[in-house]
């Protein structure tokens, strides 16, 4: 371990400061823009975060231009980002922090875990590059490296494997360096040791990398097979009124996607058509009866935990007003101003369908 720790010292470090990459975050570095880019980055690549991120920056570039925004604009610059509830935590916590704290960013571990949304990996990375305090980081690409370099045979996903890689990665920190040494463990995962070809002969831990030794990188991590996601067939129903305006309903604030705007509909039950899901659905969630018609796309979408397929439909109110029963909020929307709501991928996917039918 000793040996792991002089190594990181003498060549991970100099190894990153040469071969960083650029990365808007990494540049004027402000605590306000370390905590945005470390919540964008959370189960997302770099290449993806960097273009919402800048926009992320343009529209609220402080703190506090953060906390006076609605929701739903914060939302709507999230759009397309998935795992929505970071946006809305990052929101509360922006207002949290200039009516609670006068604006002053937490400094310390304890505080920083305090903000919605930030749990210890999130406050570990946001005091060690923002205030450079000793944390060790540990993510899915500090575990590859770390399980690489000791070949760890275990499980990594099991709670006592956690705790020894957080462990390990306290004692390998250099004091005083810990910005640098969190980054450098990270790029070295997400540009070296890669899950799938790791470059070994280009690593800077090559020298005392147990699984290279072994001639065996891609063995580790050891993980558990990874469950089937259930497969969904969701109905959705573009409804149009008289005066060719949309119905679009909020999901409410708990449920996944919780604020985004979406075409009203749910998922199909044994035994029903989509027509008659989507019937069922508008009735349940708006109170209204409507006349399926025809339809307009089909929507294959990945979540982490479940594949979709949306069926999706126009339709026309037959009787009854809506009224928010099991969603938060309903609008009508005229086509042009469509847009202007903040969206999941899947709904975004039918407005570019309406539209690119609005051309022909
Ligand atoms: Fe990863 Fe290969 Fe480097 Fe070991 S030598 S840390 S397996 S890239």
């Amino acid at each position: 371990m000793e040996q792991v720790r002089k190594e990181v010292f003498s060549s991970l470090l100099p190894w990153f400061k040469k071969h960083r990459r650029k990365m808007p975050w990494r540049s004027n570095r402000t605590p306000y823009r370390v905590w945005i880019s470390e919540l964008m980055l959370q189960q997302t690549r770099v290449d993806q975060v960097t273009p919402y991120f800048n926009r992320f920056i343009k529209q609220f570039p402080s703190l506090r231009a953060l906390a006076k925004a609605s929701q739903e604009d914060v939302l709507k610059q999230w759009e397309g980002l998935g795992y929505y509830s970071r946006a809305r935590n990052l929101h509360k916590a922006a207002q949290l922090i200039s009516t609670q704290r006068g604006g002053r960013f937490p400094r310390t571990f304890d505080e920083l875990l305090a903000l919605p949304g930030v749990g210890p990996y999130t406050a570990a990375a946001i005091g060690s590059l923002a205030f450079n305090l000793d944390l060790a980081v540990v993510d899915g690409n500090v575990i590859r490296v770390l399980s690489r370099l000791f070949a760890y045979d275990e499980m990594v996903q099991r709670s006592v494997a956690k705790k020894q890689f957080q462990s390990v990665a306290d004692f390998l920190l250099p004091q005083g360096s810990a910005g640098d040494y969190n980054e450098a463990m990270m790029e070295l995962g997400a540009t070296v040791c890669a899950p799938k070809n790791p470059k070994c002969t280009h690593c800077p831990m090559a020298n005392i990398c147990l699984a290279f030794k072994q001639g065996n990188p891609t063995g580790f991590p050891v993980k558990k097979p990874r469950k089937k996601v259930p497969h969904l067939v969701v109905g959705a129903a573009v409804v149009v009124n008289d005066a060719g305006d949309f119905l679009i309903a909020q999901r409410r604030e708990k449920e996944m996607l919780g604020g985004l705007w979406e075409f009203p509909g749910g998922k199909q039950e044994a035994g029903e058509t989509i027509q008659e899901c989507i019937a069922r659905e508008l009735k349940e969630e708006l109170d209204i009866k409507i006349e399926v018609g025809d339809f307009l796309v089909t929507v294959q979408h990945a979540y982490s935990h479940f594949t979709m397929e949306l069926h999706t439909y126009f339709a026309k109110i037959i009787s009854g007003q809506p009224r928010p029963i099991e969603c938060q909020d309903f609008k009508w929307v005229n086509p042009g101003n469509l847009r202007r709501f903040p969206y999941s991928k899947a709904d975004l996917y039918i407005i570019d369908e309406l539209e690119k039918q609005e051309k022909t």
